[in-house]
């Protein structure tokens, strides 16, 4: 066991490194075979272990063992711990607990009292504790499959991570024996694992991931440039998640129940309320596969058995508020970045409830066409919302695991998060004797440093050019429709009905350059007949500029430096 305070390392040559998603509802773990990301099965054959620990007669259970003690063994059954790490018991939110082992206030920290024993008194966990519990059998389950014992791995958190919370984790893991190689931020492990595909392009882009999971939904936009991630803004969510989507088929079904069975109300009994829930989560998954799920509880209250069925309109319409609150989660985040939906590329669903097909069909209606939509009702060949990010994790891990625990430094690998970058874009003008032509030479949220080399076709007939360098951003351009043209009076009368119609006729919106600022102007003169202009923009990492001007093949050339 770790000291407090102290970090557990591993020699390099020593290591078996995985990836690990520890969330509030469901883990995975993955590792890299001939460096693609595998998500392991536990020995119960799940992928998606969920988060819950559970005790009875001193035994412990695990994952969907352990959850389906909820309905018996409550009071034993630990659930929805890990965002308690590193936290007052004063900030958590206790709801998701309602149902199992309470929380209680710890001297400040958060621990349940369990029965974790055969014989004897209850036990009082820090929760510090329970995550190493868990953390141990999901590395016991990851060592099984591999035949070895892992010895350390990378793990993702949530964007708001408190750096307490950071550390209480890692005190974690280091107690269940497990090296923290590296902690990186859930929505870069999500566009890690899909930029490792070997068909991916790498291209500078706008990301928007909404990683949608059973107690938050949280979104990020994250700006590529390069190879490098930033993060441009995040939101978070505690109303509009998976839970809540349990919740409204619950209140379907139970009223259901009701109709035919008088006065028996199954939310208002403990046991008949678990077995509500599980049920109810069982129908939203299959709902995501079928446009119909059944729903069977034996003895579902009062010893009454309940059999019904839902198809997935009848679904899709008592979600109408939770699937409506992401909508506008996403939307949200897109403007606190300050982008428009047109600026991005492409939009990755990923968590539990990403799976559902009405999420990704909004999606589609929210951004334009050239948006890409990950998900798998959108794109056959999106990868499973489920496993992203502890694919993204072991990816990380199997870069990073050769190199010292001291080494690894964030600002040497990908999975940067904080770097300076542009805010505004920067592009070139080129005037010559034949008119002015445009290129873009980085776009706005490029890491810095950064260097680009642009080619720019100089005046057909040779002769001088005027290189501008100008600072400048997009901007979205609404054309209204052209107004059809004017009608007789008489025309008009009979065609009022109609409209409404013209009326509806949508606005054409697309994004515009517009210029801003002149950073710098460059002449390049006696240019050859149909020769180029070779431009160098050099951001440093001070944001001071250095351009270069010259003739393609040519000697010499106009170097210009603007300080920061
Ligand atoms: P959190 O930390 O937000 O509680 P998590 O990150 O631990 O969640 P995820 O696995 O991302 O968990 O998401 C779990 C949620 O996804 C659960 O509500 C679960 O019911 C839901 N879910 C899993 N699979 C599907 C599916 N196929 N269709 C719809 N929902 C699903
Ligand atoms: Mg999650």
């Amino acid at each position: 066991m770790a000291a407090n305070g102290e970090r557990k390392t591993v020699a390099p040559d020593q290591r078996c490194a995985i990836g690990l998603t520890f969330g509030n509802s469901y883990s995975s773990i993955a590792c890299t075979i001939d460096d693609s990301a595998v998500v392991i099965a536990n020995e119960d054959g799940d992928r998606q272990i969920p988060t819950v620990l559970s005790y009875v007669d001193g035994e412990e259970y695990v994952g969907n063992q352990a959850k389906a003690f909820l309905v018996r063994n409550a009071n034993n059954t630990l659930v929805s711990f890990r965002d308690f790490l590193g936290q007052d018991f004063k900030s958590i939110d206790p709801t998701h607990c309602h149902a199992a082992a309470h929380p209680q206030d710890a001297s400040d920290s958060v621990a349940f009292s369990v029965q974790d024993k055969a014989e004897g008194d209850a036990s009082t966990l820090s929760v510090s504790e329970v995550a190493t519990r868990y953390i141990r059998r999901l590395v016991q389950s990851a060592s099984d499959y591999l035949g070895k014992q892992v010895t350390s791995a990378v793990l993702t958190i949530p964007t708001n991570f408190t750096d307490k919370q950071c550390e209480a984790l890692i005190q974690a893991a280091n107690n269940a024996d497990l090296e923290v190689l590296q902690l990186i931020k859930e929505p870069v492990a999500d566009v890690l694992a899909y930029d490792a595909r070997p068909e991916a392009i790498l291209e500078d882009k706008n990301i928007v991931v909404a990683d949608l999971g059973g107690s938050r939904s949280d979104v990020a936009v994250v700006a590529s440039r390069g190879g490098m991630y930033t993060i441009l803004a995040t939101a978070h969510d505690y109303e509009f998640a998976g839970v809540h989507l349990d919740k409204v088929l619950m209140d379907h079904f139970a009223k259901e129940f009701m109709k035919k069975n008088k006065d028996v109300d199954p939310r208002e009994n403990a046991r008949s309320l678990a077995k509500l829930k599980a049920e109810s989560e069982s129908a939203k998954k299959a709902l995501s596969i079928g446009t119909n799920a059944s729903f069977s509880v034996e003895s579902l209250a009062e010893g009454i058995d309940f059999q019904t069925t839902i198809n997935r309109l009848r679904y899709e319409t008592v979600a109408r508020n939770v699937l409506g609150g992401i909508n506008r989660l996403i939307e949200g985040v897109v403007k606190s970045a300050g982008l428009d939906v047109l600026d991005i590329d492409e939009v990755i669903l990923s968590g539990g409830t990403s799976h559902t097909p009405k999420i990704a069909a909004n999606m589609r209606n929210i951004f334009p066409e050239s948006t890409q939509i990950q998900a798998p009702s959108t794109n056959p060949s999106a990868i499973n919302p489920s496993e992203l990010q502890a694919r993204g994790a072991a990816l990380q891990a199997s870069l990073i695991q050769e190199y010292e625990t001291e080494d690894v430094d964030q600002s040497t690998h990908p999975a940067v998060t904080t770097v300076a970058h542009i805010t505004n874009a920067i592009g070139i003008v080129s005037v010559g004797h034949d008119g002015e032509g445009f290129s873009l030479s980085s776009p706005p949220e490029t890491a810095v440093p950064a260097r680009r080399t642009i080619h720019i076709n100089g005046p057909k007939e040779g002769g001088d050019v005027l290189i501008k360098v100008i600072e400048g951003n997009t901007h979205i351009k609404v054309t209204k429709p052209e107004p059809k043209p004017e009608k007789k009076d008489e025309e008009k009368d009979e065609e009022d009905s109609d409209f409404s119609d013209e009326e509806e006729e949508e606005d054409k919106r697309e994004k515009v350059w517009k210029s801003g600022e002149t950073l710098a102007e460059a002449a390049v003169r006696g240019l050859k007949k149909g020769s180029k202009v070779e431009v160098t923009v050099n951001v440093a990492a001070d944001l001071g500029v250095t351009i270069t001007a010259r003739e393609v093949g040519g000697k010499g050339g106009v170097r210009g430096n603007i300080a920061a």
